[in-house]
């Protein structure tokens, strides 16, 4: 192993004299030049006021790019032509410090809000951006030949492709924050990130006066159906779901899970809200098999199968704990920051039979109106585990509760395997 000899590693793991050109943030505060900007780039480190760095879990491709020579290490960005394609003003929950623990209220267009600090040579990146897509989706064009939704030539086109706005969202923790939400200490929360990322960002331990981590987790995004300032106007009905990725579900359609016959439904009743007139948001949030990662939940899968009596309803969630030692660690409480963002005060409708999500909005102050689970006939036969499993755990439905025998009685399909 070698270093180069120029490539001297500053590190910024104790407070000193040296830091005293980075900025300070006062989280909350009302004008974001008092706020101050979020400096996580790495090209000057003593104007860093943040732990981590950006790009979320591709910090650690753009390193290896780096380091194999591939990417220029001192890139600045050129953010010409970059800015939002719609404008998502200031709401009033930006300068609540308590509404905001997970992203940087500020962090879109940092050209605009940053503009003085970044003439005076800060290296300021957005963590949010906003641009505009359309959709092309199976299951809509589906709706669209059964009556379900119709082209308008505005949202829907002929073809019955919707048009969306999308955000992208950067993980920027707020330590004392997620601290605060989650009810625990500051510092035993550091400690605990410190340790079990294996040691991974050594200012958490070192420099309590850095308050802000950007942790290289996945990031979230939203995709707006209609006018994306009609979600901070209570009086306009907003369609939602809340959406925790599956790989296997939502892009490759594995049918042991409901995960994308409830995205698509969300999607498809968002854009019939927002014909009404109304508006639909998607939120869509990179915590892969209830954030324990796939592997973990491919031995479940397994585990459920292999299990004596076969995969049952009545066993799901305890073969989740068995292998994982949680049965879901999503936390849900850093989930509605993105709702806040918009302004959202109150959702008409929203996709979810999650209590988790449920509670964890109504708490940030959103009101919910209608609950709306999805039609039994999008539910394919092997997800019945899922489904009836969740019920009887308390997850919220209209319809019956099984138990005791009926429970066990839902069954997933057999493993199909070589006999070893
Ligand atoms: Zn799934």
């Amino acid at each position: 192993m070698s270093m180069e000899k120029s490539s001297h590693v500053i590190l910024t793991s104790h407070k000193s004299e040296v830091y005293k050109d980075a900025l300070p943030i006062n989280w909350g505060a009302k004008d974001p030049k008092e706020r101050g900007p979020v400096v996580a780039s790495i090209s000057n480190p003593l104007h860093r006021n943040a732990i981590g760095s950006h790009s979320g879990s591709y910090t650690v491709y753009r390193a290896l790019s780096i380091a194999s020579g591939q990417f220029p290490k001192m890139h600045i960005p050129d953010f010409k032509n970059t800015e939002s394609t719609t404008i998502i003003k200031p709401q009033e929950s930006w300068t609540d410090p308590d509404k905001f623990v997970s992203i940087d209220p500020w962090g879109a267009d940092v050209n605009v809000h940053f503009k003085d600090y970044m003439e005076k040579g800060y290296d300021v990146r957005p963590s949010i951006a906003v641009t505009q897509a359309r959709l092309q989706l199976p299951e809509i064009y589906e709706a669209i030949k059964a009556g379900r939704l119709k082209p308008d030539g505005k949202l829907i086109n002929e073809k019955g492709d919707i048009k969306v706005t999308k955000v992208a969202f950067e993980p920027v923790w707020y330590l004392p924050g997620i601290a605060k939400r989650l009810g625990i200490d500051e510092g035993n929360l550091r400690k605990i990130l410190f340790s079990e990322t294996g040691g991974m960002f050594p200012e958490l331990v070192t420099r309590p006066d850095l308050k802000v981590m950007l942790p290289p987790i996945g990031s979230t995004t939203a995709y707006i159906f209609g006018n994306p300032a009609d979600l901070a106007k209570p009086e306009i009905e907003l369609t939602c779901r809340v959406h925790d990725e599956c790989n296997g579900s939502d892009v490759f359609g594995s049918d042991i899970c409901t995960c994308r016959p409830y995205l698509m439904y969300g999607i498809e009743d968002a854009a019939r809200t927002a014909q009404k007139g109304g508006v639909g948001l998607i939120a869509y949030y990179r915590k892969e098999g209830r954030a324990l990662g796939e592997v973990t939940k491919f031995l479940v899968y397994n585990a459920r199968k292999r299990q004596e009596g076969g995969d049952s309803a009545a066993t799901y969630f305890h073969r989740t704990e068995c292998v994982a030692g949680v049965e879901d660690a999503r936390f849900q409480e850093l989930m509605p920051d993105i709702l806040q963002w918009f302004g959202i005060k109150k959702i008409h409708n929203i996709h979810s039979m999650s209590n988790m999500k449920f509670d964890a909005i109504v708490k940030s102050g959103i009101e919910i109106v209608n609950r709306i689970s999805i039609p039994d006939e999008l539910i394919p036969p092997d997800a019945q585990v899922e489904m009836e499993a969740k019920k009887a755990a308390g997850y919220f439905t209209k319809g019956e509760v099984k138990s005791g025998d009926a429970l066990k009685n839902i069954k997933g399909r057999e493993i199909d395997e070589e006999k070893r």
